[in-house]
């Protein structure tokens, strides 16, 4: 299986650990850090990516900020901390983001948000607005109110689930370590960075049972979880060290790094969000031939469409019918409502020709495509 590339990525939640962002004896968040982290988010976005946060740090900033004593906290220290560690998490996160023109919305989540679903469709259709927005999530656990039996706990797991509620494709987390290891690397020098893991098996779990790194909440073992949480949703997921500047560009420059890929390629998890996730914005009515090409597999022609109705934007989803107006799929079109109008029932070149610039020559490309079967 090839090993993909941020680049395969629409929709990617990226998860921050307290130990990367907390300075603890400043007690204050690392500033540089995480304004070079919002350059590699801003990036992302820029081009056209849809980028979820899912940060930690409410409980180790706050317990900073009050000078509270070294000693585990009690449940209602801990969720008091949270109160005042969350209030100015917020406001470094729209801080950094609004650097960039990026505008932060913060989601505070509890167990029940994810796990009831009602409440699960409430909280994602929320955050499928915000990206509708273009705004970034900033999502933690509502800590102030999440008790010892309540509480996800760990935000490694809540990321997984998170992604696999906005149906996102990856999920990135951000680690003080930069992946899987055969073993403790600290302690056993023949320890060897697993790149690949193409399925969570009981080996795997051992060796994270072996290989935890405990200076924060989610050690190896709950990251291992996260992959099964994702995985068999159909998102993949990556563990990288987050301990340098720019850690999301240093992936896509090779750093090294854990990949837990879903049995889903990237096309068919993309496929799925297609299929599954977006509010179609428009409707695109094609002839036969094209009925035939879609039916074959072929992306989707200008030269093929006969009616536009809607008003679309570049990268919507549109539902795509045959004159009949028998459904064929859905997929995401490459040109707005007003340039589709313009190019519709023309050939590739004519119609670069009259938007006087070269474009893709398919008005939605196989790969943002989903067809369904044809009719018997
Ligand atoms: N939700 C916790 C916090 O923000 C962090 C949990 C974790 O470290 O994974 O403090």
């Amino acid at each position: 299986m090839t090993v993909p590339s941020l680049k395969d990525f629409r929709r990617i939640v990226v998860k921050v650990g307290s130990s990367l962002l907390i300075d603890q004896a400043a007690g204050e968040v690392k500033e540089a850090w995480l304004t070079a982290l919002a350059d590699d988010i801003a990036s992302l976005h820029r081009e056209g990516r849809e980028v979820l946060v899912v940060s930690s740090g409410s409980i180790a900033l706050g317990r900073s900020r009050l000078k509270l004593p070294r000693r585990p906290l009690k449940l209602e220290e801990s969720q008091a901390a949270a109160a005042v560690g969350q209030i100015a998490l917020a406001r470094i996160w729209a801080k950094v983001l609004a650097g960039h023109g990026i505008d932060a919305g913060q989601i505070l989540v509890t167990l029940q948000d994810t796990e009831e679903r009602r409440r699960y469709l409430n909280a994602r259709s929320t955050i499928a607005k915000l990206l509708e927005w273009r705004a970034v999530p900033v999502i933690n656990e509502n800590d102030t109110v999440a008790t010892n039996e309540i509480r996800y706990g760990d935000n490694d797991r809540l990321a997984a689930r998170v992604a696999t509620m906005v149906s996102a494709d990856l999920v990135v987390l951000l680690s003080d370590i930069d992946g899987l290891y055969t073993a403790p690397p600290a302690l056993d020098p023949e320890a060897r960075l697993i790149p690949v893991v193409e399925a969570v098996t009981d080996e795997i779990e051992a060796m994270a049972g072996a290989a935890g790194s405990e200076l924060s909440r989610g050690g190896m073992r709950t990251k291992i979880e996260a992959a099964k949480i994702a995985t068999q949703a159909g998102t993949h997921m990556l563990i990288a060290c987050g301990k340098i500047a720019h850690p999301l560009r240093a992936i896509a420059t090779g750093a090294p790094c854990t990949w837990f890929l879903t049995p889903a390629n990237p096309v068919t998890a993309r496929k799925r969000w297609i299929a599954g996730s977006l509010e179609p914005k428009g409707r695109l009515t094609i002839d036969a031939g094209a009925v035939k090409a879609l039916y074959a597999g072929k992306s989707l022609l200008p030269a093929g469409i006969t009616r536009i109705e809607g008003q679309f934007a570049r990268g919507d989803a549109v539902i795509v019918c045959a004159a009949d107006g028998h459904d064929i799929g859905r997929g995401l079109v490459a040109y707005d409502a007003g340039d589709a109008e313009r190019i519709m029932g023309r050939s590739s070149q004519e119609a670069a020709k009259i938007l006087g610039v070269s474009g893709r020559k398919e008005m939605i490309h196989r790969d943002d495509l989903v067809v369904g079967r044809p009719p018997q």
